[in-house]
């Protein structure tokens, strides 16, 4: 919209000598103050006062091209005029019906301004005037609903390559980005949460005796009973082959160790089914809560050594104590890889 504001500075600013020297001076004047409105509109609008801006830009620009249908005669050119500012109306951040409402006055306006006597146009008689208008008010009416259909195809693409861009297209849940971004939020406004990294038990086995297919099966079937173990404000993230980032707001660590419990008890009742063939995977999970560290890095490390902690134990249980140890510690070479990609990415 800036950008339209601009252009339509510009042209304003291209036709005020037109005007001084054709005679127009009041038009060139009035010209002048349209100019000045869009500097102000300009402004509302970097300030996002974007309804304002586009009531002042709106207004001066339809005070000026009344007048100039007044002073001309030339009904046409304000049309086409009216026709921009419906464009303009329509590319505009308002809502909906706001937009329906102020094209109805708009096509009112031409109508009225396509009413007025020119000089030289000859009487169109009660049908020609008839068909006239409702050429008018149809145009106005195409052209609101082609632009509005237009928006709605354009937000709904930018909804899809929003989500696209920021879930796993396998398992559906948040990729290694989103929910890292979303750690670093809550990291950034100082609110407490729980994360529980999560690791499938000797999945590679799963892939070599059922094949690729079924692995990728198996992961979301995975990725959905963890999110169905969830509360609505928590958030699933696939931060690696078959490692998953759960992040609880507001939870402490007794809670979230109740939740993994409640995941391994649940996976176990409810095993991924594939090709009538029942193939059971367990799952080891390291849990830390943001009150447990300095840094956002260190609370995901001491996760990631507490799932190692799980692991070496025997795999399928959940570790939520000790390994407290310093970020640098020798552990941090044993750190996943996809927590170690994530933390590389996080420092670069
Ligand atoms: P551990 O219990 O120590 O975690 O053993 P693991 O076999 O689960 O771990 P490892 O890192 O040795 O193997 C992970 C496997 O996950 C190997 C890789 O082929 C598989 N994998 C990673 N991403 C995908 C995927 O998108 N689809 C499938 N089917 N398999 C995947
Ligand atoms: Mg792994
Ligand atoms: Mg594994």
């Amino acid at each position: 919209m800036a950008e339209i504001y601009l252009l339509a500075l510009c042209l304003q600013v291209l036709i005020a000598p037109a005007l001084y020297l054709l005679g127009y001076s009041t038009l060139g004047h009035l010209n002048l103050v349209c100019v000045l409105a869009y500097v102000l509109a300009l402004r509302l609008h970097r300030h996002l006062w974007v309804a304002l801006a586009l009531g002042v830009k709106l207004s001066a620009f339809l005070l000026l091209l009344i007048y100039g249908a007044w002073v001309t005669g030339s009904a046409s050119s304000v049309v086409y005029c009216l026709l921009f500012a419906e464009v303009e109306l329509m590319l505009a951040d308002l809502r909906r019906r706001t937009k329906l409402l102020l094209t109805v006055g708009l096509a009112a306006l031409a109508l009225g301004v396509a009413d007025l006597p020119g000089p030289a146009s000859p009487p169109l008689g009660f049908q020609g005037h008839l068909l006239t208008n409702f050429v008018l008010v149809a145009v106005f009416a195409m052209l609101c609903m082609v632009m509005l259909r237009m928006l709605t195809i354009t937000d709904r693409h930018e909804y899809r390559y929003r989500r696209d861009a920021m879930h796993d297209s396998l398992t559906l849940v948040l990729n290694r980005r989103a929910i890292f971004e979303k750690a670093s939020t809550y990291w950034r406004q100082q609110s407490a949460f729980a994360m529980i990294l999560v690791d499938a038990d000797h999945f590679k086995e799963i892939n070599d005796n059922f094949g690729h297919t079924a692995g990728d099966a198996v992961l979301h079937h995975l990725a959905g009973v963890l999110r169905d173990a969830l509360r609505g404000e928590d958030d699933v993230g696939r931060v690696g082959g078959e490692e998953f980032l759960l992040l609880l707001p507001e939870t402490s660590i007794s809670e979230a160790l109740t939740v993994a419990e409640r995941i391994r008890i649940r996976l176990a009742r409810r095993p991924c089914q594939f090709g009538g063939q029942l193939m059971p995977v367990t799952l080891s999970m390291g849990v830390a809560c943001s009150g447990e560290g300095e840094q956002l890095q260190s609370i995901i490390e001491l996760a990631d050594r507490r799932l190692y902690a799980a692991k070496s134990a025997g795999r399928n249980q959940v570790v939520s104590e000790g390994h407290i140890e310093s970020a640098n510690s020798r552990n941090a070479g044993r750190l996943s890889r996809g927590v170690k990609d994530a933390l590389q990415s996080e420092s670069g």
